[in-house]
């Protein structure tokens, strides 16, 4: 698990936003994913997961939350904005071992 250090796009606070890297589909799953212990161990690592509805899926799904102005990452966000920033080096990030 990957939990990035950033900045929310909506308010600019701190914000720390947790992905888990995988060996099939795009190579990464966002909170809407993750077992009952992953999000634990995200939210031991300060990061806030909470149930969102999204327009793009028509049901409620797990996410990144930004604790400050509540705004919440939607998951092709997460990919395209974090995920791949991380994977090219431009965002700040810890490792968290799953087991
Ligand atoms: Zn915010």
């Amino acid at each position: 698990m990957y939990i990035i250090a950033t900045d929310c796009y909506q308010c600019n606070e701190k914000l720390n936003v947790a992905v888990i890297s995988t060996d099939n589909g795009n190579g990464f799953c966002g909170p809407e994913s993750f077992t009952q212990k992953e999000i634990k161990l995200a939210e031991n690592n300060g990061v806030i997961i909470q149930m969102r509805n999204s327009w793009t899926k028509q049901k409620d799904y797990n996410a990144n939350i930004c604790l400050h102005c509540k705004v919440f990452v939607d998951r092709h966000f997460l990919f395209t904005e974090y995920f791949l920033e991380v994977m090219n080096g431009y965002l700040e990030f810890k490792t968290v071992d799953l087991n």
